[in-house]
This record gives structure tokens, sequence and C-alpha cells, in this order.
């Protein structure tokens, strides 16, 4: 007989504080299954059983826990920076809802038709141009959203918030070329309105780098203007444009002023506004 270990020696000394040898000690009443009889050991000692909702919830929990994968883990925050990757302030979360299905093709059937074969097979570089309302913003979003939808990372801003964003990290002293990274290094990127910053010789120099490096990469990017490509020199600089239009893909959208239902006045570019 081992005296060390009592009466019960196959029961180990740490596991008897979760039993007892008295069988009412572990029997419960569950408001579901009832009356939950213990379980028990050979030598007399008595364990709680669970109830099935109680072993339900366990299960519920496992799943919940299943671990991701590091892969996993980094495409879901990346997938959730499309609006969101400027910073707290910066976000245009709104545009999420903008979708090819929202969208009513017959206001602009070439560009919708191009815009969503680029959305499904995105190369080289996609330039929506024309007035204002014309829908330009809403199927760049829609493109944003459909390589989301489809698990493909992508990030969108305003070239004015990009580079609001830019100047606001120069004056606080902080590091911006995290931001260039993340806008040369996205598999997709999307530039609203890449005319409508005041023209600096700073933003022609970070046009140029975002241009050119994801141009190097052979990453696609999705612009759009007021201006027509012919006048971009002006606001991007010449070795920016000239970089785009390497491979880039003009889609001009004028005609009826989709935001407001009227006639736009033809297909003449407006002047970049100052903001
Ligand atoms: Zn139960």
């Amino acid at each position: 007989m081992n005296q060390a270990g009592g009466a019960f020696p196959h029961v180990p000394n740490w596991a008897r504080r979760f039993l007892s040898q008295n069988p009412a000690d572990k029997t419960w009443i569950c408001d579901t299954c009832g009356e939950i009889t213990p379980f028990q050991f050979a030598q007399g000692w008595y364990a709680r059983r669970r109830c099935a909702c109680e072993q339900q919830a366990e299960e519920r929990r496992q799943r919940q826990q299943v671990p991701r994968t590091l892969a996993e883990a980094i495409r879901e925050a990346q997938m959730a920076q499309t609006y969101t990757w400027l910073g707290a302030g910066w976000t245009a979360s709104e545009l999420e809802a903008k979708t090819f299905s929202a969208f009513e093709p017959a206001r602009q059937p070439e560009a919708f038709a191009e815009v969503r074969a680029f959305a499904f097979h995105p190369q080289g570089d996609l330039w929506l141009y024309g007035s204002y309302g014309v829908g330009k913003t809403h199927l760049l979003a829609a493109l944003a959203n459909l390589r989301r939808s489809a698990g493909r990372p992508c990030l969108f801003a305003s070239a004015v918030t990009l580079f609001d964003a830019i100047q606001e990290r120069i004056r606080n002293d902080q590091d911006y070329h995290l931001l260039l990274k993340q806008a040369i290094q996205t598999p997709l990127l999307l530039l609203d309105d890449i005319d409508k910053p005041k023209v600096s010789a700073f933003r022609q120099e970070i046009s140029y780098q975002l241009i050119d490096g994801r141009t190097r990469r052979g990453l696609p990017l999705a612009i759009s203007s007021n201006c027509s490509p012919a006048e971009l020199d002006h606001y991007v600089g010449g070795a920016a444009r000239s970089r785009l239009m390497m491979g880039v893909i003009p889609i001009p959208m004028n005609g009826r002023d989709y935001r407001f239902g009227a006639p736009s006045g033809g297909g003449g570019s407006l002047p970049a506004e100052t903001v």
C-alpha cells in the first residue's frame, strides 16, 4: 500500500482538488439539461461532468479561437486599411457603399465596362478624367471595393488628403516616408483628383516617387483627374507624367453631371482648386 498516496494511489494529489468522494458534491442541475450526474473514477472519486450546452459553448469558443496564419492576419489588416491608412481624421469610409451595382452603367457605359474589367485584372495605370460629377470617384471606389470583396488589399486616397496627411507628419516632426512606402508597395493604389492639390515642387517630387516606384515594381495604379492627360504636366510634373504615360489606359468621362443630373457643358477641364 502506498501510504503517501493514501487509499487511492491512482489519483494524483493535484487532481483531488477537482474531485470528491461524495457524488452529491459533483452533481448539479442545468436549467436546460436537468440533473447532471458526475463522472466516476475507478477508485471512488467523482468529477463534475459538463452538460450538452456547456460542451456546445466550449466548441463554439474553440472555433472562434482557431489560430490564423500570419499571412491571413496581415491580409486582414491590409483589407481594413483601404480607406483608413492615412490615419485618424483622414478616413473616407463612406466610399465603402460606392459599388459597381450602386452605379447606373447607362450614365457612363464605356467607363463602367473598362473600370470593371480592370477591377478583375488590374494591370498598368487606369486614368479616369473628365469634368466634375461624372462619377469618377464612385467608379474608383467601386474598383477598390470589388478588389476588397475578392480579398485583395488596396489603398484609396484623394490626392489632397494624401498630401495633407504627409504635410501633417512633416509639421509634427513625424516620418512621412512610411506613408509613401505604403502607397508605393500596396498591390493597388487608387488616387482620386490627382490635379486637385496645390502645385509645388515638393508635391511634384512626391508624385514622381509614387508613380516611378509603382511602375518599377509593375504595380497597377488607378487615378482620376479633371484635366486631360495632355494637361497633367502642370500638376504632377513632366517626369511623373511621362512615367505614367508608359502603361496608361486613359478613360474620358464627360457628359452629364452624375451628381446633379444636369448636363455638365462639354468636356472642358476645370482649373485645379486650391484646398
Ligand atoms: Zn445544459
